[in-house]
């Protein structure tokens, strides 16, 4: 890679990468021909790999056709076909989805139909949106308000209403049991008691990931946690929005990640594995009720230019196809517990390694110091971003971060796509086992 390449673009930082040439099933490919196994799925995106055929034919199908028409001039097939197959997957009642560009697009639009929603039930004083810290919602400065991420969110704060937070439910930095019941109402409390303290007439919505994403690594809600926030929500009148968007789109082995504790948001948001990274997409549905109250109070007041675009609809369509036809939810599950389970197996071999959560093809991995305690690796070390450079010199992607609120350690997340195979399976073991030993010269635990 030449460090001196002249480029005209400019990202978050001066970093740069190797040129992408192409990409088929979960590989990739740079100019010079080195080969990558996408590990992360992009950022935990491109959920049936790359350069899938059937996506690929129904969007040259579709552009064909069309590949632009604007909401206030035309419908589109496509868009309808979607807006159905989403109605279909999505929990009863929901009967109508809007699309966007992208997660922190969703999320935006979720926050702001909870509001026009309360004031068409003359609740305007309902404003506030709790979620917790850490979380990830979005860049844009709605969805930054609600993100509990320091780092993303310091340099605004004097931009945004600050919104109420409440902890992550991570039981193992805590030293509970994730099993227990008793843990899920602890955490669920929490939620009860910052809505007391803010006063309920305030409180809008609870914005929540059902499986955590980048900022908590792959966060499983302990035992009656998402049943818990349930109850606590329709105890004081609060909507619940599911935030989907990594944790949407099959790869945990379900649609969307809440039906694995049978809990139905009021409204819920996905987006990356919806398109799978064929075309910028995500999507929001909600209960009808609070649909037809925005609609019949006069309108969604909101919306983006390329809301509902064909082209990105017809391909968000074909990868729902894809997955239910080739049965990819049933390969997350049978290769994430494969996966999760070698995964464990590193923690023999290395003492750094902690915590290792997740459910399907959502999976991550904490190093930390001490197993017991919890205690991160020195923050000299870099772990987050040394780890990724030795996989990544070996041709595996894996997507870190570093661990914020109250703890500051490493976690990686291992996220194949969802095609992934037994024979992926051990070629990201060997890749990731040979940087971890590389990686174990510098620890001294
Ligand atoms: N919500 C969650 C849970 C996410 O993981 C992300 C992105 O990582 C977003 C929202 C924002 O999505 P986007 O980057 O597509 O705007």
């Amino acid at each position: 890679m030449s460090e001196h390449r002249k480029s005209h673009l400019f990202y978050q930082t001066r970093h740069r990468r190797p040129v992408l040439d192409q990409a088929r099933g979960v590989y990739m490919w740079d100019v010079e021909g080195k080969r990558y196994l996408d590990g992360s799925s992009g950022a935990m995106v491109c959920n049936i790999g790359h350069s899938n055929p059937r996506v690929l034919e129904a969007m040259r199908r579709q552009m064909e056709k069309s590949t632009f028409g604007y909401r206030l001039h035309f419908e589109t097939e496509a868009a309808e076909q979607l807006a159905a197959k989403t109605a279909e997957l999505a929990p009863d009642g929901m009967e109508r989805a809007f699309f966007t560009s992208g997660g922190s697009e969703a999320v935006e639009s979720a926050i702001k139909l909870a509001r026009q929603y309360a004031v068409a039930r003359g609740d305007s004083m309902r404003w506030k949106v709790i979620s917790r810290f850490p979380s990830y919602h979005g860049a844009t400065l709605g969805a930054l308000a609600v993100t509990g991420y320091s780092p993303m969110t310091v340099p605004f704060e004097a931009m945004m209403r600050p919104m109420p937070k409440i902890p992550a439910p991570r039981a193992y930095l805590d030293g509970l049991d994730p099993e227990d019941i008793a843990t899920g109402r602890h955490y669920a409390a929490m939620l009860e008691q910052k809505i007391l303290e803010e006063g309920p007439e305030t409180i809008l919505a609870f914005l929540v990931e059902p499986i955590g994403g980048a900022s908590t690594g792959a966060l499983v809600p302990p035992a009656g946690y998402m049943q818990a926030v349930r109850e606590i929500c329709d105890r004081y009148g609060v909507l619940l929005i599911h935030d989907e968007v990594m944790s949407g789109g099959g790869r945990t082995g379900k649609f969307f990640a809440a039906e694995h504790w049978n809990v139905a948001p009021d409204i819920l948001v996905v987006s990356k594995g919806f398109a799978a990274g064929y075309a910028p997409l995500g999507a929001m549905a909600a209960r009808d009720e609070i649909v037809d109250a925005v609609l019949d109070a006069g309108g969604f007041i909101h919306g983006y230019t390329y809301a509902g675009n064909p082209l990105a609809c017809a391909a968000g369509l074909a990868v729902i196809e894809e997955i239910e036809s080739e049965d990819l939810m049933a390969n997350a599950t049978r290769m994430g517990n494969l996966l999760k389970q070698r995964l464990e197996g590193l923690k023999q071999r290395f003492d750094f390694v902690g915590d290792v959560r997740g459910v399907g093809l959502l999976l991550a991995f904490e190093l930390v110091s001490d197993r017991v305690t919890m205690k991160p690796l020195q923050r000299e070390l870099m772990a987050y971003d040394r780890l990724v450079e030795m996989a990544y010199q070996r041709g595996l992607i894996i997507y870190s971060r570093r661990t914020r609120g109250g703890y500051d350690g490493d976690h990686f997340m291992v996220c194949p796509p969802v095609i992934a195979t037994e024979t992926h399976v051990e070629e990201i073991m060997e890749n990731l086992t040979a940087a971890l030993e590389e990686f174990s010269a510098l620890v001294s635990v």
